[in-house]
């Protein structure tokens, strides 16, 4: 096939961009500016940062598509790269996802509900904004913020100094969002091509801590209706953006009086997502593979899911690997990183054909790395999806 693929950020994301593209012939090249980026582990690294043109003008003659491992590349490094090379995601698309506001503003143009919300410039515009809003509330950052950073939680409205002390001043502005008990959160994970094929995988439930993402379950049961209204709402807003790669899409499964069970959109990410890294072994087709068929204009491949998958989030350093190896059916990820507080360093999928032997298994797992806490969740869910 020979065709290579450009990709803008050299993470974890890219890393698994490279595995999955290298069985189909294709070739990469990853551009970051660290120089221990893990990506370039598996493929030639290109060291330069966002606005080094002399070097994305080399890079973009050497491949035959732009894509994207990390959604805050600058929307104008995108634009410039469109007029050399071809690049998907589109950087309107790109520079929507990368703005929560234009993002929540989209979700209600295609007609899915978000949690309250309000754009904050000003101390003044805080105070309005918590009235409009009302609280508990969650001040966040507009844009650059990811894994819970950028954020502030408000109990009340007293907390609006602390809130404002924490991110006022933020030169991109900020948005206040109604704080959602919601029941629990799922994402879509989705693929576009550029003839307009469009693909979804099972709905994923996602446990999070201090914001981060801690364990996906795949498929997640929740009612049909929720479920095809979550994919419908994804193929919207992909038709709307003219969308081309694999995308995910965060909700809050939320059910109130008034509304009954509804889903409140709360993100999009414009690239594959750490959600969706169950389907590496827990899908026909990962999200890897389908989002560099997708930018190369190749056939799509089928997304069904094979059993029952549990993704568990190594994040700071990793855990024994042996305690996941020894399990059949565990797959352990080590994305060649250092430890650090907060960084993902890797992730294991536990797959298994029913509910009762996932639950089994994460129970040896989570009692043999002390890790308790990080499992439990999946297992009641998986428990009561039993009962
Ligand atoms: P985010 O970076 O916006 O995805 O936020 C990270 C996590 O914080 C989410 O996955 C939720 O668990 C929680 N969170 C974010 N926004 C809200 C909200 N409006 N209401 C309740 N929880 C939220």
């Amino acid at each position: 096939m020979a065709m290579t693929v450009g990709i803008l950020g050299g993470g974890q994301l890219a890393r698994m961009l490279v595995l999955a593209g290298a069985p189909l012939g294709v070739r990469f090249v990853v551009v970051d500016s660290a120089e221990d980026a893990c990506a370039g582990q598996v493929a030639p690294l290109v060291r330069a940062d966002w606005r080094d043109f002399a070097a994305l003008e080399k890079f973009a003659q050497d491949i035959d598509v732009a894509t994207f491992d990390f959604e805050n590349v600058p929307a104008e490094t995108a634009q410039w790269l469109t007029a050399r090379t071809r690049v998907f995601p589109n950087p309107r698309a790109l520079a929507i996802a990368q703005d929560r506001l234009a993002e929540k503003t989209l979700f209600g143009e295609c007609g899915l509900g978000t949690p309250a919300f309000a754009a904050v410039d000003t101390r003044e515009d805080l105070d309005v904004a918590l009235r409009e809003v009302g609280a508990p509330a969650i001040l966040k950052t507009r844009r650059l913020g990811y894994d819970g950073k950028g954020q502030f939680r408000l109990k009340s409205t007293h907390d609006a100094d602390a809130a404002w002390a924490a991110l006022g001043g933020n030169a991109h502005g900020l948005i206040l969002e109604a704080f959602v008990t919601f029941e629990c959160e799922v994402s879509v994970i989705a693929v576009r091509a550029p003839n307009g094929d469009f693909r979804t995988w099972p709905l994923t439930r996602n446990w999070h801590a201090d914001g981060i993402l801690s364990a996906s379950l795949a498929p997640a049961h929740v009612d049909d209706a929720i479920a095809r209204a979550a994919f419908a709402h994804a193929r919207t807003i992909a038709e709307k953006l003219d969308y081309v790669g694999v995308f995910a899409l965060e909700l809050f499964v939320h059910e109130d009086a008034v509304h009954g069970k509804e889903l409140l959109g709360n993100e999009m990410a414009p690239r594959v997502h750490n959600s969706g890294h169950w389907t590496i072994e827990g899908a026909v087709t990962s999200q890897f593979e389908n989002h560099v068929r997708a930018v190369l204009g190749l056939p799509l491949g089928y997304t069904a899911a094979i059993g029952r998958s549990c993704m568990l989030n190594w994040i700071g350093e990793l855990p024994d690997a042996n305690a996941i190896l020894r399990e059949s059916g565990a797959h352990w990820h080590d994305y060649g990183k250092s430890p650090r507080a907060g960084r993902k360093v890797g992730h294991a999928t536990i797959r298994a054909r029913d509910d009762a032997t996932l639950a089994d298994t994460l129970q040896r797992i989570g009692n043999a790395l002390g890790r308790q806490a990080q499992v439990q969740a999946v297992i009641d869910a998986l428990h009561a999806r039993a009962a």
